[in-house]
């Protein structure tokens, strides 16, 4: 007994540094997206190369998470400095891979969610550079979330999550756009939102809306109080999305039967 509890902790230990590495990988790949989409280019040509020198990157410069560290941050071939976002960004991207086969073993909702995540960390990280949410990565996102919720959560969920973020947001932009002339929630926001409710569908979706509109509240309070904005400014407002969104997916099942013991 003791024997099979050992192996079975080493399988998963096993498969949680696969599953990072794997998602590390993906996650250098997010980053080729997430710098070269805003910009028009294409995600596949030119190859890898520096953005200050230009020059060609190699296999060696390109281990995600461990070049940075290895060139201690520092283009090889330029000595220029390299952003800490891309390190980052594949360490958040391995991080939520290995934590989602933690979760759900190798089934259909690890795939399913590790597209997500990789959705959610693109459109995010475009928003906040760029202020744009990507209705050309979004849109196609909501059919995706769609087309697994036959196989894992049923279509009916997944319609209602998609409806519910919908009209959620539809109100919300009205009534911002009564007290606000420009700024405040954009339509880029509602489609994510959507999309968001396609993958959780409708329980989760309920509990990651929550969960974003704290998380942006209580950001927006530390903006306010140290940047003195004046709330007209357009907040980006999907990583709190995104941040919800994935927090629920851990989460959510957790708190809903919390909420309902209540009563
Ligand atoms: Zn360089």
């Amino acid at each position: 007994m003791r024997n099979l509890i050992l192996i079975v902790d080493y399988y998963r230990i096993f498969f949680s540094a696969v599953f990072f590495a794997l998602g590390a990988t993906l996650g250098s790949f997010l980053n080729v997206v997430i710098y070269r989409l805003p910009k028009g280019e294409s995600i596949v040509y030119p190859p890898s190369h520096c953005p200050h020198c230009g020059h060609k990157l190699v296999a060696s410069d390109l281990i995600p998470i461990f070049s940075y560290i290895y060139l201690k941050g520092r283009c090889r071939y330029c000595n220029e400095k390299i952003s800490i976002i891309y390190p980052l960004i594949e360490a958040i991207t391995g991080i939520t891979t290995a934590l989602l086969f933690l979760k759900f073993g190798f089934s259909l909702d690890l795939l399913k969610y590790i597209i997500f995540a990789c959705i959610l960390i693109v459109i995010a990280m475009i928003d906040l550079n760029t202020g744009y949410v990507y209705d050309a990565i979004v849109i196609p996102s909501i059919f995706v979330g769609l087309a697994f919720s036959f196989f894992t959560i049923g279509f009916r969920e997944a319609i209602f999550g998609a409806i519910f973020y919908g009209v959620l947001f539809v109100l919300i932009i009205l009534i911002s756009k009564l007290f606000y002339k420009e700024g405040g929630m954009g339509e880029g926001d509602l489609t994510a939102g959507i999309m968001i409710g396609a993958f959780l569908g409708l329980k989760l979706s309920i509990v990651s809306f929550i969960l974003s509109f704290i998380f942006g509240s209580l950001v927006g309070i530390l903006i306010m109080l140290f940047e003195k904005k004046d709330g007209k400014t357009q907040i980006p407002f999907v990583p709190y999305l995104a941040l919800g969104a994935i927090v629920s997916v851990f989460l959510g099942g957790k708190l809903v039967s919390f909420y309902l013991q209540l009563f």
